[in-house]
């Protein structure tokens, strides 16, 4: 890390690349990929909006948990605030990866 960007659309894909690398077989939270790819945690969720269009299939989500009641969240992207079953704000970080 450490070199410098481009602006534009070179550069988001260049991100983008360095994201789908990073979590090739490496399943990683948005906190995890954010610091792995110097972003900001809401803009790889952006990122990965588009992954998981353009990877299609390969792309998969743990999908986060209720650590609480067991709930299991079916939003594929982002982080759930809180449990509808039983308000519980102790949820654990959806991973993502690429198969
Ligand atoms: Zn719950």
């Amino acid at each position: 890390m450490g070199r410098m960007r481009e602006d534009g659309d070179t550069g988001i894909v260049t991100v983008r690349q360095e994201i789908a690398d990073y979590i090739k077989n490496n399943p990683a939270t948005a906190k995890d990929i954010s610091k792995a790819v110097s972003q900001q945690e809401k803009d790889v969720y952006f990122h990965l909006e588009h992954i998981a269009k353009s990877y299609g299939g390969t792309f998969r989500v743990i999908l986060p948990e209720c650590r609480k009641c067991g709930f299991v969240f079916s939003k594929k992207i982002g982080k759930p605030s809180k449990c509808p079953e039983c308000d519980s704000t102790w949820i654990t970080d959806p991973e993502y990866y690429l198969k």
